[in-house]
């Protein structure tokens, strides 16, 4: 264990990850002082009830660094160009973030983690994996980046066999010694750029979920781009590297073969070059990118020795959250679907892919996105387009380039009651058999608080129509 008695730490930033951290540190030994940013009424209550306890905080002031820090402690989303890192590196100072001190304090029985980033996916693919490993009558809890903290779960009372841990690109950053049984990336399309500085940056950052992997490093076989991640990763000898694909798998790979998922890298048989594990209509819903994350889960839970039955059971047992790719409702024989959480472009284009014809509502803010190669790859499918938000312009002209013919409605809204206008647009252009799909390709916080309350407007809108 880390001996942080007597240590000078810097806690950066309070909230969902610093309060916690603050507590963990002070309780073992260590002088610390939490500096943040902001100093509103939610930022001084928190402030009060650290000082109770002995520990400093600075409100208003998170780019200088405290004298005499020997550690930075910091919340995940603190970016690295900050004054206070360049300080810290200049003074030799190490920075981790709440990963890393949950990997630093878990106990010498801990579990092991099977580890998932990607950018997009991850919160589906550790549900689906902690549902398989529950199947197999493990101990274990989906946590991380999916809102439940690492800290909790690596030193509170409950006892895990082995954990399935959503990791995002910040907390690998900061998670210099992470060290995973085994790791998955399910795919890497530009996002959060303006943050790790380049796509190189976003790309080495997602690839440190391999480094020191004991079992499995699992990649993407259609997404290269993840495949290189792994040959450039640092790993223990005997570590294997497991392709996933929705097409027909070589021998180190897992795959679909007529509508069976099947396994050809963990193959408990001899006997047999390949083991099914269950099939595609197991997958809640079934459309190509969902199979791509149950390959990915399935992958992970193999290389930790689940046997394939329970893969089935889990997949069985799986339900996706909500607002991702939700059937609502079917009125006169149009299916409604909420994907609100499709807030990027490639998260859109899986969606967008798996219906046909398509009335799509679309837009919101882009965060610097273009639109071009996602509107000329699903042109083909769309009935109709009815665009929403701020910049929806950026759609509206992306369709203007690649889909000349098909009908657009510009809303010209961002007010949060344009969702049942949108909705209503969408009810007349859409004919039976067609799918109304809620994939806006963008953030939402020109119009709604969050993703979820898009996705909540949108089905109180189907309700409304279909009353
Ligand atoms: P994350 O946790 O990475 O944000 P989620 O599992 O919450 O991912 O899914 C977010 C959205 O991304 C879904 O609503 C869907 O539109 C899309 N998505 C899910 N899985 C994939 C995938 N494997 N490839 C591309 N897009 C995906």
């Amino acid at each position: 264990l880390f001996d942080f008695q007597g240590k000078h730490v810097t806690v950066a930033g309070l909230g969902v990850s610093g309060v916690p951290a603050a507590k963990v540190l002070h309780a073992r030994g260590a002088i610390v002082t939490v500096v943040n940013d902001g100093d509103d009424a939610r930022a001084r209550e928190q402030a009060t009830e650290l000082e109770a306890l002995g520990i400093t905080v600075r409100l208003g002031d998170g780019a200088s660094l405290p004298e005499g820090t020997e550690l930075i402690v910091t919340a995940p989303g603190w970016k690295p160009d900050k004054p206070l890192f360049l300080a810290a590196e200049q003074a030799g100072v190490p920075v981790w973030g709440d990963v890393e001190l949950a990997w630093r304090l878990r106990g010498p029985d801990a579990a092991p983690w099977l580890a998932v980033t990607g950018t997009n996916g991850k919160t589906t693919t550790v549900r689906m994996l902690a549902a398989i490993l529950t199947a197999a009558g493990l101990r274990t809890a989906a946590v991380g980046n999916i809102g439940v903290s690492l800290l909790d779960a690596v030193l509170g009372e409950e006892t895990y066999d082995v954990l399935a841990v959503e990791l995002s690109s910040y907390q690998l950053h900061w998670a210099p010694s992470l060290r995973a049984h085994s790791a998955a990336v399910l795919n890497l399309a530009p996002d959060h750029l303006d943050w790790h500085g380049s796509m190189e940056g976003y790309a080495r950052d997602k690839g440190r979920i391999y480094e020191g992997n004991r079992v499995a490093c699992v990649y993407n076989v259609e997404d290269k781009a993840t495949e290189d991640l792994v040959r450039e990763a640092d790993v223990e000898e005997g570590c294997r590297a497991v392709g996933f694909t929705l097409g027909t798998p070589a021998p180190s790979q897992l795959g679909v073969v007529d509508g069976i998922l099947v396994d050809r890298a963990f193959v408990e048989n001899r006997q047999k070059n390949a083991q099914e594990l269950a099939e595609v209509a197991d997958v809640d819903p079934p459309a190509p990118h969902n199979i791509a994350n149950a390959l990915a889960a399935a992958a992970l839970a193999r290389a930790f020795g689940v046997p394939a039955t329970a893969v089935r059971d889990g997949l069985r047992a799986f339900r996706p959250d909500a607002h991702r790719i939700q059937h609502v409702a079917d009125l006169d024989g149009v299916a409604y679907v909420d994907d609100s959480k499709a807030t990027n472009t490639h998260a859109a284009e899986a969606s967008l892919a798996a219906y046909e014809p398509i009335v799509w509502i679309a837009g919101g803010l882009a965060k610097g996105a273009t639109f071009d190669e996602l509107v000329a790859r699903s042109a083909k499918r769309l009935r109709a387009v009815v665009l929403i938000g701020a910049d929806r312009e950026l759609i509206r002209d992306a369709l203007a380039r690649h889909a000349p013919e098909v009908p657009v409605v510009d809303l010209d809204r961002t007010d949060t009651g344009a969702m049942l206008q949108a909705v209503t647009e969408a009810k007349r252009l859409a004919q039976p058999g067609d799918t109304v799909l809620l994939a806006p390709a963008c953030a939402s916080m020109d119009m709604f608080t969050n993703y979820n309350q898009r996705g909540d407007a949108f089905a109180a809108a189907v309700r409304e129509l279909g009353a």
